[in-house]
């Protein structure tokens, strides 16, 4: 642990003829100047030692250019919740129309999500309603799908894990990321069908997949799906996830899930259940 840091200050470094924003942060324990990408805010953050000087920390950012235009590459932008956003909602694009004289909170119409009330709650009423419309999806669909297996599902959770996109505890108690909801139907009922079948099977045998099998088709080109597009999910509604502590929260409670980190190079990733 390199202790809790003393100093920090923001600089606008140019790099290579593009304009880089550096978080300095001095660490009274910090052995050497090292740099990182913060996954979750997409901020180079560059730690210097206290005996090292600002200028040598410079310097260190201004040397691993490249290695930060790399890992810049690899992140996804973050598109918070406003007016104008484009937003995927069951697969399909919808845009997000601020309507504050409105008093109908928020409702979708054609391919627009409309929203009433003051701007200022306005990424948060998304977020909820982008939870609320997962519950509403996915909870009869489990129930459904857990009839067919003769299972019972006691309990549903939508959360924002950022990890799994969904889980099963023993005693029946599924957990689900609301995330899905942005998906293609089938991708999402492939997921509910994968966390429902280890009701019967708490593994990842030929025998539960044989369940899934029961309970969907073409579950390879959902998983595809869901390699290829799911990370970039995790980019909507991102300043969310700076104010919300229950955002980050470990999925330690998980027996199996299926892997949603994006593949952004800063992070290990866990090996991956479903492949
Ligand atoms: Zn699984």
């Amino acid at each position: 642990m390199a202790g809790s840091p003393k100093k920090q200050e923001v600089l606008a470094l140019s790099v290579n003829n593009q304009n880089l924003t550096v978080r300095l942060t001095e660490h009274a324990r910090a052995r050497r100047l090292s740099l990182r990408v913060d996954p979750i805010s997409g901020c180079v953050v560059l730690v210097k030692p206290k005996r090292a000087s600002k200028k040598a920390a410079i310097a260190f950012a201004e040397d691993k250019a490249h290695w930060i235009a790399d890992r810049l590459a690899e992140m996804v932008l973050p598109v918070p919740f406003a007016d104008g956003t484009e937003v995927p909602i069951l697969g399909e694009q919808h845009t997000i129309q601020h309507c504050p004289e409105a008093r109908r909170g928020v409702w979708r119409e054609n391919n627009y999500l409309n929203v009433s009330g003051a701007t200022d709650h306005l990424s948060r009423r998304i977020h909820d309603w982008f939870k609320d419309e997962a519950r509403r999806f996915i909870t009869p669909i489990a129930h459904s799908y857990a009839e067919k297996l003769d299972r019972t599902v006691t309990n549903i959770s939508i959360k924002d894990t950022r990890s799994r996109w969904g889980s099963c505890s023993l005693g029946g108690r599924l957990s689900f990321s609301w995330r899905l909801i942005m998906t293609p139907t089938a991708v999402t009922k492939y997921v509910i069908a994968h966390e429902v079948s280890h009701l019967c099977e708490l593994n990842h045998s030929e025998r539960f997949w044989n369940t899934v099998d029961q309970l969907i088709d073409d579950r390879r080109a959902q998983t595809q799906w869901l390699k290829e597009h799911g990370g970039d999910l995790h980019r909507y509604g991102l300043n969310e996830w700076k104010n919300n502590p229950n955002g980050l929260q470990s999925p330690s409670y998980a027996l199996h899930g299926i892997q949603s980190t994006p593949q952004s190079g800063a992070r290990q990733e866990p090996s991956d259940p479903v492949s």
